[in-house]
């Protein structure tokens, strides 16, 4: 086999598999898709690459062929996860036996001991960074080339080809490896800077909408305006007086949710940072919340796996945070369920998880969530989920929200920890 043939197919590999996630890269770039989509194509993508790697395998000998299947198979289990590296290993597996010959044992152990790696790294590859990323992909595709070497040596020791060959398997793979992973990092970041950028946009509409607001509460005000008015004449029955005070009431309720909810968000950036403990603060909306759970015969469970969990923000925004999403939750549940609360400490972040088993969101209404005056109650405001996005985004934390109808929603809060607190924070009760 000539050397610069070897290279020149080589190439023709790299550019599969470069030509199937610049696929996953258009696919991304058209329009926001959901977690699960995006884990679809890169699987289907990713099998595509390994399949035209396959295809356009180089045959050495009788027993060995020279191709980058390896490379699409550690970016689709990296970027997916264990269960897609074994999906796309079993798929190498399956290819490999169609296409028949010999070297099926070798291809199977190389397969489990890629899989085996990528199951070790996977935990440290998603904390790590770009660059990081990029550097471990390259010695992962290194790796994978010696690992392939090695087996092969190992099974094969009097057939092995040139080491000039193994040259270039060695350098293509860990220079086509680094540069689609430098794609694939961009891609991701571009989408997470997609979805700020619609967040901030909505931020921007809801400071101009002091008018609409002031439209919004005179609204009420009108009607209790005019229920006055009737009450000045007696001559009603008491039903009817009842009625009219009762409607006075709801309206002014109203009124005043919408002007408190607005003046959450209008304000976003805590006027003085305290250090809460996060479980503290949650255990005094829970107590909060509870006559509205009673009514609703809504249970509440806690289960707080950290007891010193500090954070920075204002203490009453972050209870209100709180606050408007249990309740949210107990009104998803008319008939009663169950609420449970968790909080997680992990590295530099407290994880705080309330989910419901109520009507639960369609996919449409999760992503709608947070937009201003988005309700699906007949007395809703429609910005409790807004004045929840703003005090997060104030705290620099994040949420992620999971839903399905029928079966209920999940908040996932992740509040990044205070660096330096005083003791007191710590153990406050
Ligand atoms: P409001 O509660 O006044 O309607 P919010 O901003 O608090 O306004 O919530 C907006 C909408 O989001 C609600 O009307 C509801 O449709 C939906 N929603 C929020 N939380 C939940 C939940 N836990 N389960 C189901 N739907 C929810
Ligand atoms: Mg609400």
């Amino acid at each position: 086999m000539h050397l610069s043939k070897v290279a020149e197919d080589l190439l023709i590999n790299l550019l599969c598999v470069f030509a199937v996630f610049f696929l996953v890269y258009l696919y991304h770039d058209r329009k926001p898709r959901t977690e699960r989509q995006r884990l679809y194509v890169l699987i289907l993508c990713s099998m595509l690459g390994i399949i035209a790697c396959m295809f356009f395998s180089i045959p050495l000998n009788e027993q060995f062929r020279l191709d980058l299947r390896q490379i699409p198979l550690m970016l689709g289990g990296l970027y997916g996860g264990i269960v897609p590296a074994v999906l796309l290993a079993a798929v190498t597996m399956a290819y490999r036996v169609i296409q028949g010959g010999e070297g099926i044992y070798s291809t199977f152990i190389i397969l489990a001991l890629q899989v085996a790696g990528l199951y070790l790294i996977l935990p440290y590859f998603r904390s790590m960074n770009t660059n990081k990323r990029i550097l471990t992909t390259s010695c992962l595709a290194l790796a994978a080339s010696l690992n392939v070497i090695v087996v092969m040596w190992l099974m094969f020791q009097r057939s092995v080809p040139p080491w000039d060959i193994w040259l270039w398997y060695l350098i293509i793979p860990v220079l086509g490896t680094a540069g689609i992973t430098y794609v694939i990092e961009s891609m991701n970041r571009s989408s997470l800077l997609r979805t700020e950028i619609a967040r901030a946009e909505k931020m921007s509409i809801v400071s101009h909408m002091a008018a609409s607001i002031s439209h919004e509460v005179r609204n009420p005000l009108t009607v209790v305006r005019g229920m006055l008015q009737l009450l000045q004449y007696d001559d009603f029955a008491a039903d009817k007086r009842h009625m009219f005070l009762r409607t006075s009431i709801t309206e002014l309720d109203r009124a005043e949710s919408i002007i408190s909810d607005y003046l959450a968000f209008a304000k976003p950036m805590p006027d003085k940072l305290q250090y809460l403990n996060v479980v503290h603060e949650l255990l005094h909306t829970v107590t909060m919340v509870q006559p509205l759970a009673n009514m609703n015969t809504v249970q509440i469970t806690t289960n707080m796996k950290t007891a010193a969990a500090v954070v920075q923000g204002d203490k009453q925004r972050v209870q209100q945070c709180f606050l408007n999403i249990m309740k949210n939750c107990i009104e998803a549940m008319p008939k009663g369920g169950l609420l449970k609360i968790h909080a997680l400490q992990q590295d530099s972040d407290v994880q705080v998880l309330i989910q419901d088993t109520g009507i639960g969101m369609t996919k449409e209404q999760v992503a709608r969530l947070g937009e201003p005056y988005f309700s699906t109650k007949d007395s809703g405001t429609g910005l409790g989920m807004m004045v929840v996005f703003s005090i997060i985004d104030a705290m620099h934390g994040k949420m992620k929200v999971e839903s399905e109808p029928g079966k209920g929603t999940r908040f996932c809060i992740t509040l990044p920890l205070a660096v330096a607190y005083p003791e007191a924070a710590a153990t406050q009760q």
